[in-house]
């Protein structure tokens, strides 16, 4: 079949990947001069989520209002925003939190092996390094970590429970005093540099890989007809929507895996997605003392800000907002920005004293989707030419190969891998 994918970023390329994989043909359409420019640019490197990393249970939202529970919350008291923090509210008890993360974990083993399956049969190097520090600041924060400490039991991942001795004993370069009640550790934890695999996925595809990339092209609109299925291109300058015609690229079936932008895309199509945005931040900055830099990622748990080595820099990445509806897409204020960045800087000099220079820092900014079930939203949806590879909230680094495995399986009309009751629970039409 002819597919097309919309968007490059690690959602779109894995889909191209893995439609690739199954013998399709396959043109992306990006609409930025190449790949990895929107939410995948600005990840931490958290390669695959734990239950630690997920974006409900005990921990998330719980207190939105300073960013404790990692993220601002600046919903209004009704709405959409609103409702959907009361729905991800049902996930802090333990036992939902549970059943959800296991509908969950069946993804999260498959994009673990079609990631280590595309490692050994490319030998990709995208400056992977293992080890992941999650710390724990309050008691009270320690018994909301407990039920998450109890998946990683149940599902076996290998991880060792540590006392703030411990944890200090382990990396040095964490402050004993103010004091803190713990961590986790994971030494076959990995961090990577997402947009450099993408980009070298991209490359393997396009350069006989039998995947076409459109980049620099903006997809305007969808059509799906019973036989066919084609997108709209917007016009490359302004004074080409005068003179030229519609430019249109026609195939079997369209992923649209186009991030913050999916919603809009499908909504002509009645696909109204369960996701909602969240604006994240990200300081890059220069190492300051390399003496202090710690040698693991390290990851405030509660707060959601990571802390991690990117050659001669360092990355945190967090400070999330989340505003009412109307607000959603407009630049968020200086006091806002301001917030965001003061937690990101925080937690820097909390946990990695001396190691930052967070006054030369370079901040971005950007958009992810979050589910209210806290599951992304892949698969079929609307039309049977239609599908939707989105709304991986923090996780959407590895989780997107596991998710293009699933829709590349849909379109090529063979039974999932994934369980029936995961694949029924990511359908992007749930509500
Ligand atoms: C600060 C931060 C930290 C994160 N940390 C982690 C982490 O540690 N681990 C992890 O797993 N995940 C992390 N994530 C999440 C992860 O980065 C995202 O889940 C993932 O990158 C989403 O990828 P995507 O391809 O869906 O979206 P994007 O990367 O946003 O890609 C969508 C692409 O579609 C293109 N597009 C949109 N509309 C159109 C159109 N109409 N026509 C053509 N192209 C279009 C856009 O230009 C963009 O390139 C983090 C995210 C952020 C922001």
């Amino acid at each position: 079949m002819d597919v097309i994918v919309i968007g490059g970023g690690i959602a779109g390329v894995a889909t191209a990947y893995q439609l690739r994989a199954a013998g399709h043909r396959v043109c992306v359409v990006e609409r930025h001069a190449t790949v990895a420019q929107g939410a995948t640019y600005g990840h931490s490197g958290i390669v695959l989520p734990t239950p630690l990393d997920v974006w409900f249970g005990p921990t998330f939202l719980r207190d939105g209002r300073h960013g404790a529970g990692g993220v601002i919350c600046r919903t209004g008291f009704g709405g959409p925003a609103r409702a959907f923090v009361k729905r991800l509210r049902t996930l802090h008890g333990s036992e939902a939190f549970a059943a959800r993360y296991a509908q969950l974990r069946p993804l999260i083993e498959a994009a673990e092996s079609a990631l280590g399956d595309a490692e050994n049969r490319f030998q990709l190097e995208y400056e992977q390094r293992k080890g992941l520090l999650y710390l724990v600041r309050s008691t009270g924060e320690w018994a909301l970590t407990q039920p998450a400490l109890e998946l990683l039991r149940r599902f076996e991942v290998p991880h060792y429970a540590l006392s703030a001795a411990e944890c200090v004993a382990f990396e040095h370069n964490i402050p004993a005093d103010p004091p803190f009640a713990g961590g986790v550790h994971f030494d076959s934890g990995r961090v990577a540099n997402c947009p450099l695999f993408v980009k070298q996925l991209k490359q393997l595809l396009d350069n006989n890989g039998g995947v076409q990339f459109q980049t620099g092209r903006e997809v305007s609109a969808i059509r799906l007809e019973s036989g066919r299925a084609a997108v709209e291109l917007a016009p490359r300058l302004p004074e080409d929507a005068r003179t030229r015609d519609v430019e249109v690229i026609s195939g079997d079936a369209v992923v649209v895996a186009a991030g913050a932008q999916t919603p809009r895309l499908v909504a002509p199509f009645g696909v109204k997605l369960p996701l909602y945005p969240l604006r994240v931040h990200t300081l890059n900055a220069p190492v300051a003392h390399e003496e202090c830099v710690p040698h693991t990622t390290i990851v405030d748990t509660a707060r959601r800000v990571a802390v991690t080595r990117m050659n001669h820099r360092l990355r945190i990445s967090g400070g999330g907002v989340l505003l009412r509806a109307r607000q959603a897409d407009e630049p968020l204020t200086e006091a806002l920005t301001e917030q965001a960045q003061a937690l990101l800087g925080e937690a820097s000099r909390d946990w990695a004293p001396g190691a930052a220079r967070i006054s030369a820092a370079l901040a971005w900014e950007g958009m992810k989707l979050l589910s209210a079930d806290g599951l992304p939203a892949v698969g079929n949806a609307g039309h049977p030419r239609l599908f939707v590879n989105a709304g991986h909230g923090p996780a959407g680094w590895a989780l997107a190969l596991g998710s293009a495995q699933l829709i590349a399986q849909q379109i090529t009309g063979i039974k999932p891998d994934l369980p029936d009751d995961t694949v029924a629970a990511l359908r992007p039409d749930r509500g």
